[in-house]
């Protein structure tokens, strides 16, 4: 059985006075039926897990450099979110790749630098809409799994997003056939390369998850929670998407 999980992104969103809001979620839900994890912006992640000690929250880091330290000024490593109280990170998020320019080998770098400090790799793919206009989506996704994952992904510590860039932040959403099809295929994808790990691991939907879409996401084949942005940032939204995948 694999645990569902709700994954809020924060992005570059968030002062101090914004984690009221996951003191209003806790207190929706104090003990949620899936996993439910919050990335705030770096400046937050420290001050976020030490207000969550003890209760059934996980923080995460949005992204981390390839190495444990040394000379790159700006950046942050793995062993540093895992210092600051971090236990998941987002790797090769769309907005990294598009503004960074990261490749799916410098996304696979990341990930084995986030296994290696004993954080949970929240790995995502997904194809921009001229790909999937042109009908090669699922050639991208296969692409970008090949080259993003490392060889050592089990599915406790590896967690795959698929993230339809078109869908980010816009409000549209694929069909539900098209969520599945992509699913079903990462599913196969994963387990042809993993094994029983690649049966295991989580698959998240991520593109404009709304509390009135939620439910209708979840009960499509292969999908195991959501990346949530926008509406992770107020706790009566994400709330309400989190309440959709308890009853999933
Ligand atoms: C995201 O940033 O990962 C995301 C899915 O954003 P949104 O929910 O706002 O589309």
């Amino acid at each position: 059985m694999r645990r569902k999980l709700a994954a809020g992104n924060w992005k570059m969103n968030g002062l101090s006075a914004s984690l009221v809001e996951v003191e209003k979620l806790l207190e929706y839900h104090p003990k949620p039926a899936c996993e439910v994890l919050i990335c705030p912006p770096a400046t937050l992640i420290a001050q976020l897990a030490w207000r969550i000690k003890n209760k059934e929250l996980a923080v995460g880091g949005q992204d981390c450099h390839w190495n444990a330290s040394g000379a790159h000024t700006g950046d942050i490593s793995a062993p540093m979110l895992v210092d600051a109280g971090a236990s998941h990170v987002i790797i090769g998020h769309s907005e990294r790749r598009a503004d960074h320019g990261e490749s799916d080998a410098l996304v696979q770098a990341k990930c084995t630098a986030a296994l290696a400090a004993g954080l949970t790799a929240v790995v995502c793919v997904g194809e921009t809409e001229h790909q999937r206009d042109t009908g090669i989506t699922l050639s991208v996704i296969g692409m970008q799994l090949a080259h993003s994952l490392p060889d050592d992904c089990t599915a406790a510590r590896v967690v795959i997003a698929y993230e339809p860039v078109w869908a980010i932040g816009t409000g549209r959403t694929p069909t539900l056939a098209e969520i599945g099809e992509v699913h079903d295929f990462i599913r196969k994808t994963i387990t042809t390369r993993f094994g029983a790990e690649g049966n295991g691991m989580r698959i998240l939907y991520g593109g404009s998850v709304k509390p009135s879409n939620a439910a209708e996401i979840f009960a499509v084949s292969n999908v195991d929670g959501a990346l949530v942005g926008g509406a992770s940032l107020k706790a009566s939204d994400f709330g309400a998407i989190i309440a959709a995948l308890e009853a999933a």
